[in-house]
């Protein structure tokens, strides 16, 4: 056997959702916070209200900054779906009317994400952004 690196171990009830996956905190609510891959298997696990929130939202807002980042609420109140609204969008007539969203939502961050990128991606294809990469000049 080769030697290799253990990653941390992670209690059974923060990867079964029912505490914290960053603290461990049990009290409600937990909020859906993704999937991680543990032990070659995913799980999706939830966060507190301290670490659920923008966590992972403010580095899209870093990384994204044409983009309106934010978090929905169920009937409880408690978060729920991950939604983007793009800023300074083109007008209706080339976007709508092309297929594109002005708001996309998704149940993780992760799925967001790509989703806003496919957006964005749509947009330089029919030429109404550049996406000059690395580039802010
Ligand atoms: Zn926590």
């Amino acid at each position: 056997m080769s030697k290799v690196t253990r990653a941390p171990e992670i209690s059974i009830v923060r990867l079964h959702g029912e505490a914290c996956i960053r603290c461990g905190s049990v009290s409600r609510p937990l909020h859906a916070a993704g999937q991680i891959t543990y032990r070659g298997r995913p799980w999706n696990v939830v966060a507190c209200d301290r670490h659920a929130p923008g966590q992972q939202l403010d580095g899209f807002r870093k990384d994204l900054p044409d983009w309106k980042f934010w978090r929905g609420r169920d009937e409880q109140g408690a978060q729920a779906g991950w939604y983007a609204t793009r800023i300074n969008d083109a007008p209706v007539e080339e976007t709508v009317a092309h297929g594109l969203s002005r708001t996309v939502g998704a149940g993780s961050a992760d799925e967001l994400r790509r989703l806003v990128v496919e957006q964005d991606e749509a947009r330089a294809e029919l030429g109404i952004i550049s996406l000059a990469a690395g580039s802010t000049s």
